[in-house]
């Protein structure tokens, strides 16, 4: 029997252990399926149109990481784990197998060649399509429809059509997610907008009819609405007893809704009033996305809501941007990393450090600085001009008088 504190001195022995080789799986709304949400395109495990969900988790991709984790060598798959953790960050790895630790007895029963001979879908996540309603600069076609008409006309790849599903035929992904319905721990709808997609709600409702109210449910929602067609995601959310929300917003005001083309930042402001007053068990966590457009204004928007009580240091979170490339803060030349990092010390040095229960968010902002500091990717910075200029003219905004702190920067 597989304690608790054994997976935790796995976890302690060894830099690349990780439960979710053994008890996840990340549906993407293409139908293709990775290890986790963490791994790239490149670590696809197969594709759900053709694949169930016993034989993605005995694919040779999965089999082989469970192999190479339980000798404690390292999986290339796992690298952004390691990027995170080597800059301070806490990882996927470390936060999700702990949570899923009751679970570790599966590890015991893997087979010698890596394979599982039950497999036990615990933790599900599922993106159940890229419907979305936002057009947010940091993101692409594949995850949003509402990306859909500016990637056609920039003659960027936009897939042909607007909408993707994991599998053509709904039957087919039911058929998988209702064989382990009642195995669920934990789900994660990401998107798209998760909370304007039908298959979301359905889920909620199995859940609910079989009882499965202590699953946890864990949202990355871009916090335009509460409410889509009959469905209130306040009366849902106040059946079950965790959930959390990744509340993506990367700015306050006119900034955030330039960053998130299509966000009304008076209905993101309404929705948390909602929330606190109608279901205050659900945490809310602001999960920023950390980029070469927001790197600055962020630590005003962290100060104004911190000041104004909307949110705790401590449910503060980032996500720094990998792709696409030309958003990454890893971008600016030299001269402009210096600038920044010097600005970041004295905001942290003499605000941030100053608010109480700060300690964790203090760690975060100095890990983006040296998350920056640690790649060169100049090279991609003249793309990222050219870019930004682009999308300005063609969605009648400017960046430059929106964030006039970063204009010497783009000269
Ligand atoms: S170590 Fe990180 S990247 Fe690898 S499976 Fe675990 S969470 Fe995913």
């Amino acid at each position: 029997m597989t304690t608790k504190s054994e997976i935790e001195k796995r976890l302690k022995s060894s830099k690349s252990f990780c439960l979710l080789p053994w008890l996840h799986l990340n549906i993407n709304s293409n139908g293709s399926v990775n290890p986790c949400c963490e791994t790239t395109d490149l670590f696809k495990i197969g594709n759900l149109e053709n694949k169930t969900f016993e034989e993605l988790a005995n694919s040779p991709r999965l089999v082989e990481m469970r192999k190479k984790m339980l000798k404690g060598e390292s999986c290339e798959e796992c690298h952004y784990c390691k990027v995170l953790e080597d800059n301070g960050f806490p990882s996927k790895r470390v936060l999700e197998t702990r949570e899923l630790s009751e679970f570790g007895d599966i590890v015991e029963e893997t087979n010698p060649d890596g394979t599982l001979n039950e497999f036990k879908l615990r933790y599900l996540d599922i993106r159940f399509s890229n419907q979305c309603n936002l057009s947010c600069r940091t993101c692409r076609p594949v995850a949003s429809t509402g990306w859909y008409s500016d990637a056609k006309f920039l003659g960027m790849d936009h897939f042909g059509y607007k909408v993707q599903k994991p599998t053509k035929d709904n039957i087919i992904l039911w058929e998988q997610i209702d064989k382990h319905l009642n195995h669920f721990e934990k789900i994660y709808f990401a998107g798209g907008e998760p909370v304007l997609q039908d298959d979301h709600y359905i889920l909620l409702d199995k859940l609910i009819d079989q009882n499965k109210n202590d699953v946890s449910l864990f949202y990355t929602t871009n916090f335009s609405t509460l409410i889509y067609r009959n469905y209130d995601c306040v009366e849902y959310w106040n059946k079950f007893k965790s959930v959390t929300l990744g509340v993506s917003l990367d700015g306050m005001g006119a900034q955030g809704e330039l960053i998130r083309k299509g966000l009304k930042w008076s209905d993101a402001e309404s929705n948390l009033k909602r929330l606190k007053k109608e279901c205050p068990h659900v945490k809310v966590i602001i999960t920023s996305t950390v980029s070469s457009l927001n790197i600055l204004h962020l630590l005003d928007f962290y100060e104004a809501w911190i000041n104004e009580e909307k949110i705790e240091p401590e449910n503060i979170s980032i996500d720094l941007v990998r792709q696409p490339e030309i958003y990454s803060i890893q971008i600016f030349p030299k001269e402009v990393k210096e600038e920044i990092s010097k600005i970041y010390s004295d905001r942290i040095e003499n605000v941030f450090k100053n608010i109480p229960n700060s300690e964790s968010l203090v760690a975060k902002l100095e890990s983006i600085i040296q998350f920056m500091n640690e790649d060169d990717l100049s090279d991609k910075f003249s793309s990222f001009k050219k870019m930004t200029h682009v999308l300005d003219n063609l969605r009648g905004e400017s960046y430059k008088e929106l964030f006039p702190e970063m204009e010497n920067f783009l000269k």
